[in-house]
Order: structure tokens, then sequence, then C-alpha cells
């Protein structure tokens, strides 16, 4: 991979996440080499995905070089690399584009779209867990529309104008709020000739209540807010199946719909070579992150189960915890590098928050729950702030507020059109 060789302890990053890049950029002037390997060249803050499926901004605005980040970093190197394998025994991991050795090993790969082994739900459903799909759903949404106008059955056209989300977690609740608002302000404009009251936005959740994780106000209120904008809410049902066209169910209710967007459940992106929990697909680890069994090999983030008395399933899949473990085992490798006993990590909940169209979300901070106008000013105002780079800040404002004002989501593109790939089904007789 050429990287010199340094007399400094070799510290590799894989992910360059909200974990991987909190981590790296800890150890900035550490006593380390660092190497960063991620299969993409940015960062992608992932909370804003859903904006960029609906139109309301672009792909650059929530993407970030990495090498932009780490300009200015003594002794780092980042390569584009899709890691492979890992062999602990002997200190090195592959790649598809070379071999590396380390002396500690940190895994921040995130996670992935979890489909519990449902085939037809993994050919046939969207997903939305990086930048490329969720400009898959932008394209597929408007190529619905556009085809919508040129069929006359209305069954069909009813189909394609359906849009079913699979879970009532947070991406769920805030793509079904943005679908609802261009169904109100922007499609109506863009599709006159279209019957829009035929368009239906569904979201299924398998429990009793949408937003699960969060306090019974903001589920309560966030039901309240959806049902206002039109969105249909179906709890306690489990989707079975989708064959691209039917969605089946565990009840006798059936749903004909060309798009759903599955975002119902997530797991651990783990590499091959090491052992992890298979039940949620993370490397369990102990209180400092080290991965069972080893001293030198680390995960941080989504893809780290931290079983600790207060979280029995391990912390929230969710952008806090990641980058509290990235600056906390910066601070632990600095120890072990010294000699020095290691300190455990201690999650600090700073909240929740999910938005739900215009004007509206719901906030739960740790004593406090608030919902509405002024709970959307301070999602609004937390998500700027999270994002990398002056530029994107302000982009993503200046985006906001012409969308605020114009009710208007601008990049409703169809750059790269997609193609549903459809499943193929043969009878016995035919096989
Ligand atoms: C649509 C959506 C909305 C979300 N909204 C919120 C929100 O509002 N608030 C919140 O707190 N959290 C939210 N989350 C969750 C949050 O984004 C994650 O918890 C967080 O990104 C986890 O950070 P991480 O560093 O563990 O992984 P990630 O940020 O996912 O980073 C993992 C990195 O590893 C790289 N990678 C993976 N495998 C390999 C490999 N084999 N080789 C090389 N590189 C690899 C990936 O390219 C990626 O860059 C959302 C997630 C999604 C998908």
């Amino acid at each position: 991979m050429n990287i010199p060789n340094s007399t400094k302890p070799r510290v590799v990053i894989i992910g360059g996440g909200f974990a991987g890049i909190s981590l790296a950029k800890n150890l900035k002037n550490s006593p380390f080499q660092v190497i960063l390997l991620d299969k993409n060249n940015y960062h992608t803050f992932q909370p804003l995905l859903y904006q960029v499926a609906t139109g309301g901004l672009e792909p650059d605005a929530i993407a970030y070089p990495i090498r932009k980040i780490f300009q200015e970093y003594p002794d780092f190197y980042f390569r584009l690399a899709d890691v492979k394998h890992i062999n602990p025994e002997k200190n090195t991991l592959t790649t598809d584009v070379g071999t590396l050795i380390y002396d500690y090993l940190v895994i921040a790969t995130g996670a992935e779209t979890n489909f519990f082994g449902n085939k037809t739900i993994e050919q046939n459903s969207m997903t939305m867990k990086s930048v490329p799909q969720a400009l898959n759903i932008r394209s597929l949404v408007l190529e619905n529309f556009e085809q919508a106008l040129l069929t006359t059955d209305l069954d069909e056209q009813k189909s394609l104008m359906n849009f079913v989300l699979v879970g009532g977690g947070p991406t769920g609740v805030e793509l079904a709020g943005a679908l609802a608002e261009m169904k109100k302000a922007i499609l109506p404009k863009d599709y006159p000739d279209l019957d829009l009251s035929n368009m239906q936005i569904n979201l299924i959740q398998s429990g009793d209540r949408i937003l699960n994780t969060m306090t019974e106000k903001s589920s309560v209120d966030a039901e309240k807010f959806l049902k206002k904008l039109g969105v249909t809410i179906w709890k306690n049902i489990r989707v079975t199946g989708y064959d691209g066209k039917i969605i089946t169910t565990n009840t006798d209710k059936i749903f004909d719909a060309s798009t759903v967007i599955w975002t119902a459940g997530v797991k651990g992106s783990i590499i091959d070579g090491l052992t992890y929990n298979p039940k949620a697909n993370r490397y369990n680890v102990n209180t400092f992150n080290q991965i069972e069994g080893f001293t030198n090999v680390f995960a941080l983030g989504d893809v780290a189960l931290m079983v600790s008395e207060k979280y029995p399933q391990g912390h929230p899949m969710m952008a806090q915890p990641a980058l509290q473990q990235g600056s906390h085992l910066a601070k632990n490798l600095c120890n072990l590098n010294a000699k020095k006993p290691l300190e455990p990590f201690v999650y600090n909940d700073k909240g929740s928050m999910a938005t739900v169209g215009r004007n509206k979300a719901v906030v739960d901070l740790p004593k406090h729950t608030f919902t509405g106008f002024w709970a959307w000013i301070v999602w609004m105002f937390v998500h700027l702030f999270s994002l990398i780079g002056f530029k994107n800040k302000i982009v993503v404002f200046v985006n906001w507020t012409y969308n605020y004002i114009k009710f208007d989501r601008a990049q409703r593109l169809i750059i790269r059109p997609f193609k549903k790939k459809q499943l193929e089904f043969f009878t016995f007789d035919e096989v």
C-alpha cells in the first residue's frame, strides 16, 4: 500500500464514519502512525440521507472528502480500500488493494441493512444506508410519477404512487414526513395532470408504537404529526414478503405498491476473520472497546457491542456513542502506549430526536421531552452544526432556507435512472 515504515507504533482504523473520524482526529500529534481505510473517499452524514432521497439536499452537501479532513495531520495516511479479511494471529489485514500490518487495529465499519434473511424483501425493496442508495430512491420516486402519467390503468397508477415504508424508527418517520410534504406542496405543481389524491404513504411498524426507542410522548406526537400530513400508519403488522408488486404481511392486509423502502433493521458490518456475536452481528467488546480475546484489536460505534447494566443490548446504534467511543479510545491508546491503566468508557446520553416535516419534530433530552416548532428548530441547529465542513453547513443552511420560503425541494433530478431488478419465480415444473 506504499505506506512508509515508521518507528512509531501503527494504528490502523477501518471506517471513516463517525467513530473512525473521531478517533483519527483525536490522534493528531499522538505517538502513533495513523492509517485510515475506507471503501469510500468521503464521510457520509447519514442522518440527512432522507433529504437527499426526497430532493431536499444535493448529495455533496452531506458527504465530505476524508482526505480534506486530515490535510494537516502529520504521519497520517488514508487509503481507499475495502477491507476483506483480518488475520489477528499475524496482525495483518487484507484489502482489495493490498495487505497491511498493524500494531493496533480499530474496526469502525458501522452497520448495514438487516433483512432478517428474507430474500424477496432484500431483492425488491429499497434501502437507505449510503449516498448512492439515497440517490436511487430519489430517482425511483420521480420515475414512478413519470410512469404514472403514462398509464391509463388506474390500478397500476395507484401502485406506482403507493410508497410503503417498513420500520417506524427515525428513518422511516423522517422519510414518511418528507414524502408527505412533497405530496402536499411540490408534486401537484410538477404533475398537475395526475390525480395526487391517489398517492399513498404507508408506514408499517411491527410494534405498537412508532419511534419506540423514544419517550411515549414523542411517539404519540410524531404519530399525530404524520397523520395530519396524510401518512397512514399501520402498527402491530409484520411484513413477510414483497415480490416487487405485492407486499404480504402476517395479517390479511396486503399492499399493492411499486416502491417499498425497508428501514426496519440494521446489523453490524463485520469483517471476515474475527469472531463476532451472531445475534447482533456486532463484535463483543469490553469497557475499553477491546474485542473479546485481544488487547490490540478494538471495535467502535455501530459494530461494537458493549454490554453493561444500563445498556444490556449494547449502546444505541447512533452517532453519539460512535463519536464518544472514538475520542475515548484515542486517550486509551495513548495510555496503552505509555503503559498506563486504561479508562472504562461511560456513555454520556445527550438524548435523541426526529423531525416529522416542516415546523415539527420531537426531542427527548435526558430529563425533558418537547415536540413541535421549538423541537424542529433544535433539530435543525443540532444537525447543521454536526455536519463536517464549513461549506456543507452553508450549503445545507441555504437549501433549508430556500426550501422553507419557497415550499420547494429543488433537487428533483433523475440523473442516474434506477431500474428495479425483478425476482424471477420458477415453478417446480419449470426448474
Ligand atoms: C438513514 C439513517 C439515518 C440516521 N439518523 C440518525 C440520527 O438522526 N441520529 C443519530 O444519532 N444517528 C442516526 N443514524 C445512525 C448513525 O448514522 C450511525 O449510528 C453512525 O453512523 C455510526 O457510526 P460508525 O462510525 O459506527 O459507522 P458509519 O458512520 O456507518 O461509518 C462506517 C464507515 O466504514 C466504512 N466501511 C464499512 N465496511 C468497510 C470495509 N469492509 N472496508 C472499508 N471501509 C468500510 C463505510 O464506508 C463507512 O464510511 C442514522 C443512520 C441512517 C442509515
